[in-house]
């Protein structure tokens, strides 16, 4: 590639709206713009390094046995109907209707489009195990797109979708993909760990995710630094059982949440009772008089992954007067470390103060969501037996590891990866069966296997960057090498070299770009460290003289001299 026909965007400045240092650069280098809020343009420099993700993720995919398709964006409500999700998936699912009428979603993932095609083509045993994969935009209308590319709302993502004929199959198809994974994430130069993503049944846990680690990742993980025990904060904690009562304060109301009115009549027809399980729960504080007696200190307890919209609508707005606490404020007020805690507008804005905090808590009122239901005006029950409380436990960094082989540790992790066992979830909901050797209908195993292909360039340039730019790991860099010329337009022994070495290299398979652009060496050596390419070569008249021309990596201190003919090899 020559950079006069290459089309280079770098910026001085990022916009003020980027939080992060992965957005900011990955702005600043031109390989996004953003087109609306977590939607962005692909230039050609970061679609570079999308397309180097893709093919080791396809690579090592097919390694594994998976095989390629492509699935619509598009898909029609008939199907998610059928899986029930039309109803169960929330806000982040994006409907849309055409002129006919009919209703759509723009695909978030794809196990109702994927469960219609193993239906459809799969009639057989002899047709088991498969699986099969994409590499293809999703949408999540995520409440709060944020940090570029790292929580967009339309981004590619690698699915694949697993079907056994039994569970020992299952098994062995994730156990594959797990380590499709693990090659995937060594190749692409991370430093990542996988994490237990459910508590685990006994013979291991039915989930996995893949982490990047990083200071700015949304998640918290768990894991013993002398053992392979890692979770993340869901897994690792079990949930506190929850009790509520009148905290005769502001009048208890209870109120339905759109949908149970349904449930409730179902269930009345089948003659059966709704298990009702607390879901979240808000608490304050209440303030001294002397500041109004209003409450000072609001914090949400959730249990598992809640929509902010949830938050906001069912509680927030019934809960006048109140706000939520700065993490300083909490840190201040309660004295624990801010480990998973964050304000509101944090992603999971509250994975609790520890429950043994709130457990030697006083005075407070919350509102709680059951499943279907809100509640306001009520008191966490805090006179649960000794044993009880014992066990409510929050992971704090030096708890004992589960496996009693150490301590545990927290860091933040990036989600890059996700591997699930789905069972029969699927295919019993719509009937995606094959015959068995006896001839009898069986439902199909399903995993499925996401990677947030566009996530992962945030992810890769959180580990690696410094004051000058990104440092791109080779395997997914724009360019591998950048050759930069002294005197482009003054020197024809410059231009000569340069070329010849630029051609040398293509020759030799290598992704180079030759800056031809004529800019001044402080430009040319600004952008490409900005762009983050990992190998530099310098020629100039006053090496050339002697035969030799610059090389420096990108994390190199200094410049080292070569042959020309060593540097062409
Ligand atoms: P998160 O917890 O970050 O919201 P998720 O658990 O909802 O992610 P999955 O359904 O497991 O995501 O999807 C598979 C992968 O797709 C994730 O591991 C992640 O790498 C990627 N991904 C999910 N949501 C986004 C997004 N909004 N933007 C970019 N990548 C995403
Ligand atoms: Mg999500
Ligand atoms: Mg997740
Ligand atoms: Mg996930």
């Amino acid at each position: 590639m020559k950079a006069s026909r290459f089309f280079i965007g770098t910026l001085k400045e990022a916009p003020a709206d980027a939080e992060i240092v992965s957005h900011q650069l990955m702005l600043r280098a031109g390989m996004i713009r953003r087109v609306a809020g977590g939607i962005y343009d692909y230039l050609p420099i970061g679609l570079r390094s999308v397309r180097k993700v893709e093919r080791i993720v396809r690579e090592e995919m097919e390694r594994a046995g998976a095989i390629e398709i492509l699935m619509p964006g598009v898909q029609p409500a008939e199907l998610w109907q059928e899986s029930g999700r039309w109803e169960q998936y929330g806000p982040e699912l994006l409907r849309l209707r055409d002129r006919h009428q009919r209703d759509f979603v723009l695909g978030p993932t794809h196990e109702e489009v994927v469960t219609d095609i193993a239906r459809r083509e799969i009639k057989s045993y002899r047709q088991l195990p498969v699986n099969l994969f994409q590499i293809q935009t999703k949408f999540r209308d995520e409440i709060r797109p944020r940090f570029g590319v790292m929580r967009g709302r339309e981004f590619i993502m690698k699915d694949a979708y697993s079907f056994d004929r039994d569970v020992a199959g299952l098994q062995r198809s994730y156990e594959a993909m797990y380590e499709a994974y693990t090659r995937i994430f060594t190749r692409l130069g991370l430093d990542f760990r996988a994490v237990a993503a459910d508590n685990g049944s006994i013979g291991g846990s039915g989930s996995h995710e893949f982490h990047v680690i990083a200071d700015t990742g949304e998640d918290a993980i768990v894991y013993c630094p002398d053992s392979d025990y890692a979770a993340n904060i869901e897994a690792a904690e079990a949930l506190a059982p929850v009790a509520l009562r009148d905290a005769g304060t502001q009048p208890l109301t209870r109120v339905p949440t759109p949908g149970r009115a349904k449930c409730e009549a179902v269930a009345e027809q089948l003659g059966i009772g709704l298990e009702h399980t607390i879901k979240s729960i808000v608490l304050a504080v209440d303030a001294p008089e002397e500041q109004g007696g209003e409450a000072q200190i609001v914090l949400l307890l959730l249990r598992g992954d809640h929509s902010l919209n949830e938050i906001k609508a069912s509680k927030v707005a019934g809960l006048s007067g109140w706000r939520f606490a700065s993490e300083a404020e909490i840190v201040d007020h309660f004295g624990t470390p801010p480990g998973y805690l964050g304000p509101i507008g944090t992603r999971r804005p509250v994975r609790v103060i520890a429950d043994r905090t709130v457990a030697a808590m006083s005075d407070f009122v919350c509102g709680a969501n059951e499943v279907d239901y809100h509640l306001n005006g009520v008191n966490w029950e805090r006179d649960l037996p000794e044993a009880e409380v014992a066990d409510l436990r929050n992971v704090v960094e030096g708890d004992p590891s589960p496996d009693g082989k150490g301590t545990l540790s927290l860091c933040r992790g990036i989600e890059v990866g996700h591997v699930f066992q789905l069972g029969t979830k699927y295919s019993e909901a719509m009937s995606a069966t094959y015959l068995d050797e006896t001839g009898k209908p069986q439902p199909m195993q399903m995993g499925c296997y996401g990677i947030g292909v566009t996530r992962i360039l945030g992810a890769a340039i959180e580990q690696n960057y410094d004051a000058r730019g990104m440092i791109w790991p080779e395997s997914i860099a724009p360019f591998e090498v950048v050759i930069c010329p002294m005197g482009w337009d003054r020197s024809e022994a410059v231009r000569e070299q340069a070329g010849a070495l630029y051609d040398a290299l293509r020759a030799a398979g290598v992704d180079v770009i030759l800056d031809d652009r004529g800019e001044r060496p402080g430009v040319m050596f600004a952008d490409w460290e900005l762009i983050g390419v990992p190998h530099r070569l310098v020629v100039g008249d006053r090496g050339l003289k002697e035969g030799k021309i610059e090389y420096q990596g990108r994390r190199d201190e200094q410049a080292s001299l070569f042959d020309v003919g060593v540097a062409a090899d």
